[in-house]
């Protein structure tokens, strides 16, 4: 049974349609990678699932239930931005408790959750510092364990290392890989980074302009690229 269900999910702005025709089923546990050039619509794409923009055709369903209308907040899902998003005058622990502040939770099982994301990050020793305090690689960290404590089913990233420094993005990525192996939950991930794409999807879905160009593993984008975009994006043999 599909996750997440697309179907002939569209988008405009004022007017200028800049997505249409969108059919896409995403799998229980899966970790869809989302890549196509900047401007193709993979942020806009992510904001309508998470509900942050208005879905202007077609529909989105969760666990069979359309969530067209249902508010972000009310979403069993958690999204990482590329800016990290962290409330500055907080400290990092108050930053990921805040990611539990539309759920009615005690105080206890709210710093249950923090401990356990932050043990899971390995940032239980910044808790009380404020993000000027650290560096980017340990900002991300805290950006995603803001989506972690959430215990959400379905997590969307947004481009969540393109601000690190190469090195820092492969840690991450082995990092990422981890977390998720070890959560189990349903990913998609936006990225423009093409080994993060081979190497942690278990699909790529290539978009361009608005609408999808061809859904695949890795493996079989690489062998039966559908034409040449998908050729030069996957960076198979031409
Ligand atoms: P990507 O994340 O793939 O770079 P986006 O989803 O940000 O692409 O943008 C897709 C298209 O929608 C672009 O043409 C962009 O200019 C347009 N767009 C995005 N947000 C807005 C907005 N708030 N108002 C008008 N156009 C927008
Ligand atoms: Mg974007």
């Amino acid at each position: 049974m599909a996750g997440l269900t697309l179907r002939d999910v569209g988008k405009s702005y004022g007017g200028l349609s800049v997505m249409s025709g969108l059919e896409l089923d995403i799998h229980d546990g899966e970790f869809l990678v989302l890549v196509g050039p900047s401007g193709c619509g993979k942020s806009t794409l992510l904001r309508m699932i998470a509900g942050l923009e208005e879905i202007t055709d077609g529909t989105i369903a969760i666990e069979d239930t359309i969530v067209n209308d249902l508010p972000a907040s009310k979403r069993e899902l958690s999204m990482v931005f590329q800016s990290y998003a962290l409330y500055p005058h907080m400290s990092v622990r108050k930053n990921l408790a805040f990611g539990l502040q539309n759920m009615k939770m005690t105080k206890a099982e709210v710093a249950r959750r923090v401990d356990e994301a932050a043990r899971v990050l390995q940032i239980e020793e910044l808790l009380e510092r404020k993000p000027r305090q650290l560096s980017g690689g340990q900002k991300q960290r805290v950006a995603i364990g803001r989506a972690i404590v959430r215990e959400p089913k379905l997590f969307l990233f947004d481009e969540p290392l393109s601000n690190l420094d190469a090195e820092l993005r492969v840690q991450m990525r082995v990092e990422l890989a981890s977390l998720y192996a070890k959560l189990g939950t349903t990913m998609i991930y936006v990225t423009h980074d093409q080994v993060e794409a081979m190497t942690m999807a278990s699909r790529i879905v290539v978009l361009r302009k608005g609408t999808i160009e061809q859904v695949g593993t890795p493996q079989e984008l690489y062998t039966r690229p559908a034409n040449l975009f998908v050729a030069g994006f996957i960076g198979s043999p031409k």
